[in-house]
């Protein structure tokens, strides 16, 4: 569900034409719906109030401060990975107690800085960062909080790049592990190892694979109770999916009347970092038609926003809907909708059914929100393009475009 859609003709993201947005900051650009951003945290708290679980933001999907600050605002907390995320956060005022810090490589600085800012949790990723972390604590004097991440080797039927939750990915502690620290928590003397995170992977669309996780390690928290362990938090993760092409995704309400029951018994304090369900279909990429040519045996749309601006269809094989952003009921045909740069993995679709484009029209490449821009690189030496949000008749530019001179920035030509 989302707020974009067709009124007369025209593409509008909830009060505002897309086209008009086009005409002011120009392409390509991605935009996002305030509205559809909220509704969909709105559904999650809704859905899990009986358990008032601390809902992390994973910021690693979109990390825009006009994004984090309208959910923070709402009452989310965030989920980071480094240091940047964490400066951001508090940027936006989000509270250090519903921060949770995961990521397989924490450096000291960040650990450092994390300490200082007195966030909830650090979710810990192997035994020799737990060491470190603690380490860190005792030299400044602080006490911290820890969740172990356990990698509950479960299989999650989603791509192998966004898989977690196996033993064969680097990330978590396997269960041996985990249960060997727990017991010598002692050694640990600035680090009050008392929760437990999973994340086994992103854009999972069932149920089943999450129950079957959950149940896995409370069976686990169970058995580490029972010899005297106290453990207080429980981090569900992130990874529901959502509507690309034709997936049926669960909704959150189905979600948490699976797992709302089993979580209540456990008296955990629950926390949960979604991401991509809350900002993927709030946001769109838009591009403009700078060419059309047909080789013979193909047509191909090439348009002036390129894999460097979204890579999620070479690096996943993922499938984004392509719309024309004034409706187009010309015949349909096959295409590739390709990007200027210099790779074959350069496309936005392959072989796609669209009704016949020409030069200058503004196409949405939908679903963009999660993981678009976050990923986005100066490959080419292309500037990033500008974020646009949109609430209600009004929009806004939450990131410029960047200018040639930002990309150069610190770089030298060095004379020997
Ligand atoms: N939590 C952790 C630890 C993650 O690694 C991720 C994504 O990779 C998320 C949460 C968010 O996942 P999603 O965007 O699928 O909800």
């Amino acid at each position: 569900m989302h707020d974009f859609e067709f009124k007369a003709g025209q593409f509008y993201c909830e009060g505002v034409k897309v086209s008009s947005i086009a005409e002011r900051v120009g392409t390509p650009f991605y935009l996002y719906s305030y509205k559809t951003l909220t509704d969909h945290f709105l559904k999650i708290q809704r859905a899990f109030a009986r358990l008032n679980p601390i809902i992390c933001f994973a910021m690693k999907s979109n990390g825009n401060l006009s994004v984090i600050k309208s959910l923070v605002d709402l009452g989310a907390g965030i989920d980071i990975v480094s240091v940047g995320e964490l400066k951001k956060a508090l940027l936006v005022g989000a509270d250090p107690k519903k921060i949770v810090f995961a990521s397989v490589g924490k450096t000291g600085e960040e650990i450092a800085f994390a300490i200082k800012t007195g966030i909830l949790l650090f979710n810990v990723e192997s035994e020799p960062e737990l060491a470190e972390i603690n380490r860190i604590a005792v030299k400044m004097g602080k006490k911290v909080q820890a969740a172990l991440r356990i990698n509950p080797d479960v299989p999650a039927p989603t791509h192998e790049y966004t898989n977690t939750g196996s033993l064969k990915k680097k990330f978590g502690i396997d269960l041996r592990t985990t249960r060997q620290i727990f017991k010598a928590w002692k050694k640990y003397s600035h680090v009050k190892i008392n929760g437990v995170h999973i994340h086994i992977g992103s854009q999972i669309t069932s149920g089943a694979p999450f129950v079957g996780a959950i149940k896995k390690v409370i069976a686990f928290i169970d058995e580490l109770r029972a010899e005297g362990i106290r453990i207080e938090y429980l981090d569900i993760g992130g990874g529901l999916g959502i509507i690309y092409k034709d997936e049926n995704p669960q909704t959150a309400q189905q979600y948490a009347d699976k797992i709302v029951p089993i979580l209540e018994k456990t008296g955990l304090k629950i926390i949960m970092e979604p991401g991509r369900f809350i900002v993927g279909n709030a946001g769109i990429f838009v591009t403009k038609v700078l060419y059309v040519k047909d080789n013979g045996l193909k047509k191909f749309v090439i348009v002036d926003g390129g894999m460097n601006d979204l890579i999620r269809p070479m690096l996943y094989d993922a499938y984004h809907e392509i719309v024309p952003v004034i409706q187009n009921k010309a015949a349909q045909q096959k295409c590739d909708v390709v990007g200027p740069i210099c790779e074959s993995g350069d496309f936005f679709a392959l072989d796609r059914l669209l009704p016949k484009v020409k030069k200058n029209d503004l196409l949405a490449v939908m679903s963009a929100g999660a993981y678009g821009y976050v990923m986005a690189s100066n490959y080419n030496v292309r500037p990033r393009v500008p974020e646009v949000m949109v609430k209600g008749n009004k929009f806004k530019i939450v990131k410029e475009r960047e200018t040639f001179q930002d990309l150069m920035r610190g770089e030298r030509i060095v004379r020997w």
